[in-house]
């Protein structure tokens, strides 16, 4: 039994793994890795393969970053966790400092909490809190986008809208007010993006006009509906979204857990329409990819709505045990730090280019439908008639064909369904773009065969 197969079993007898059908590992081994060096991760039998996914968008400047461990050393012979009720330390108020300085503006208060789920969580309650404490509390639902997601704690599932999470919990969720979203992969033929994006708001701006009276905010995704299969929109939607926010008196939450941190070519996707939200979720590539950390970001409005003698019992009062650990705050500190010290967006446009050119082949093929990109995410959408663009059933499951191939060919991707993508950590070379791009190709080829 190689090194791999004792660990896989011994694994298979007492773990339950995330987004798996186990019975799967039947026939698919797990893959245990030993150890991780930039862009790549290697097993326990020696086999290497290349993060072309940032394991799961989390890893921004590759495994076993020597910036970032240092910094993680440095916080551990010091402080490794405090409560955070009560207590500061040094990383959490520098971490907040930065995060206030570099988001987009009017964005001056930071909460902590320790995961993606957990942030939407808190926005989600914050927004309803401060109309609450406003004397509206007739402000009880949510807006949210057809083909969304979230998170998937229940709150976060119920904002969210990918059938194939949300459906079995349905019971159990609270009821949200679902707009048809502005996902420029339906568009007509003939339209824009942006045309297409501007469109669709007319039906967000009807949603708005009837509910608003009862609604606390509107939650999306900047640029990028990221786990609904990487379906894109256009920046001007934002824009017209901020200002019907404003005109209708509803809170405006981006949850830039997945597209934050330079992902969409900019810092942050709300900087592309020039928009600040009044919350802002950040968690995955805040700590590099390297712990769990979340924050929220809000305004001084917010803040002040929460402010006042205890006895008048409007204080936040949600708290996690974790909340503004010391080791996470540094690893973000020391991720943004790379941000400040190298031209990572200006690199990240090259990469992005590079990008483009690797998967311009893509577009000709008769079982590609679209091949689209935000920045460092690109995506290639399988279907069965490039015409109609009538997809794969899912029950056939052909991206996973492409993983396996991947795999056996040294590459980490992990299609969302019949979407191949690449997401990247910021490190990558180009003749690492390219080998991900030409398995890719030859997995393409391989699961589109009968
Ligand atoms: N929001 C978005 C946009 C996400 O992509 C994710 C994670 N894929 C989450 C929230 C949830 O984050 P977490 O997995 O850390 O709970």
């Amino acid at each position: 039994m190689s090194s791999n197969q004792s660990l896989a079993k011994r694994d298979l007898a007492v773990l339950w793994h995330p987004c798996t059908q186990m019975k799967d590992h039947e026939s698919f081994p797990l893959i245990p890795i030993k150890s991780g060096q930039g862009v790549w991760l290697e097993d326990f039998d020696g086999n290497r393969y290349l993060d072309a996914i940032s394991s799961w968008w989390v890893n921004l400047f590759g495994h076993a970053n020597p910036a970032i461990n240092a910094a993680l050393k440095a916080q551990l012979d010091s402080l490794e966790h405090v409560i955070f009720a009560g207590f500061t330390h040094q990383s959490a108020v520098e971490l907040a400092e930065k995060l206030v300085d570099v988001a987009p503006a009017g964005l001056v208060r930071c909460f902590y909490a320790d995961n993606g789920s957990a942030a939407v969580e808190v926005a989600l309650k914050m927004s309803f809190h401060y109309w609450r404490n406003q004397g509206q509390s007739q402000k009880t639902k949510f807006i949210t986008l057809e083909n969304s997601y979230h998170g998937e704690t229940l709150g976060a599932l119920a904002v969210g809208n990918v059938a194939l999470y949300k459906e079995t919990y349905a019971p159990l969720l609270m009821e949200v007010i679902t707009v048809p979203g502005p996902d420029c992969y339906v568009r007509e033929p003939g339209e824009t993006c942006a045309e297409y994006s501007m469109r669709r708001f007319e039906l967000m701006e009807q949603a708005l006009q009837r509910h608003a009276e009862s609604v606390c905010a509107v939650i999306i995704e900047p640029l990028v509906q990221c786990a609904g299969n990487m379906r894109m929109y256009d920046p001007v939607y934002l824009s017209l979204l901020r200002a019907a926010c404003d005109k209708y008196h509803v809170h405006l939450i981006a949850d830039e857990i997945a597209v934050g941190f330079g992902r969409t070519g900019t810092l942050f996707a709300c900087e592309q329409a020039s928009i600040s939200p009044d919350f802002m979720c950040l968690s995955k590539g805040l700590t590099g990819g390297y712990l769990p950390l979340s924050a929220v970001l809000t305004t001084e409005q917010v803040y002040q709505a929460f402010y006042d003698d205890y006895q008048r019992l409007t204080a936040f009062l949600h708290s996690h045990s974790y909340t503004g650990n010391a080791l996470a705050c540094r690893a973000a500190l020391a991720t943004l730090n790379i941000f400040q010290q190298q031209p990572i967006i200006a690199q990240n446009k090259q990469l992005a280019a590079i990008m483009a050119q690797a998967t311009e082949r893509f577009k000709a093929h008769p079982n590609v439908a679209e091949v689209r990109q935000t920045g460092m995410i690109v995506a290639i959408e399988l279907v069965k008639n490039k015409r109609t663009r009538e997809p794969y059933p899912w029950q056939e499951r052909r991206g996973l064909k492409v993983y396996h191939y991947a795999l056996s060919k040294g590459v980490l991707l992990r299609p969302l369904g019949n979407v191949i993508y690449f997401m990247p950590p910021y490190i990558i070379t180009e003749a690492e773009l390219m080998l991900v791009a030409e398995v890719a190709w030859q997995g393409l080829q391989l699961a589109v065969k009968d």
